[in-house]
């Protein structure tokens, strides 16, 4: 078990979970993040640490954000990290982040931004804090109410879920 005192990072890139609706003139855009908000809620008492990389809809996000992700991974001092990611590119991430030894890394996002009441923000974010602390090294995905290894897992955009590949 992780001992109480041990940090987690959480690293911000964008995605649903932090989008802000404008009005009809305009789309959701992501805003700044509310993770901090979400842990405070959340009464977290471990320590963590948040860190922004990028700012964008995932399927904004190019090689070089990509390899800022990595970067920004392998930096940190802390060995257990959540990256918080739009959903339709998350796997195309994490198969990045595979090549990085020894640590936890758990992406994860929302199909509803966490500003709104009925969204899946704070339930797929409780589950990569729990998930990080558990978990062996290697890369992870908390959504749809399960913990899937990166690279096990899709979404499937007409179910609006996460479910495993088909092997
Ligand atoms: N296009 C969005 C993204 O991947 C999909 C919704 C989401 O963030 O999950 O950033």
């Amino acid at each position: 078990m992780l001992p109480p005192e041990t940090p987690i990072l959480l690293l911000t890139t964008g995605g649903t979970i932090d989008k802000i609706y404008f009005d009809a003139l305009s789309d959701y855009q992501v805003g700044e993040t509310v993770m901090a908000k979400l842990l405070d809620i959340a009464r977290v008492k471990r320590p963590f640490r948040i860190e922004e990389v990028v700012r964008k809809d995932s399927l904004e996000l190019d090689d070089a954000d990509r390899a800022l992700i990595r970067d920004r991974v392998i930096a940190a001092p802390e060995s257990h990290v959540i990256i918080t990611h739009g959903t339709d590119t998350m796997t195309e991430t994490a198969k990045l982040l595979a090549t990085i030894a020894g640590k936890r890394i758990v992406l994860v996002g929302a199909l509803a931004p966490a500003r709104f009441g009925e969204s899946d923000a704070s339930f797929n974010l409780g589950m990569a804090f729990a998930t990080v602390q558990l978990a062996e090294p290697g890369v992870y995905i908390t959504m749809s109410g399960s913990v899937f290894r990166a690279d096990k897992v899709v979404k499937d955009r007409a179910k609006g879920a996460f479910v495993p590949v088909e092997e």
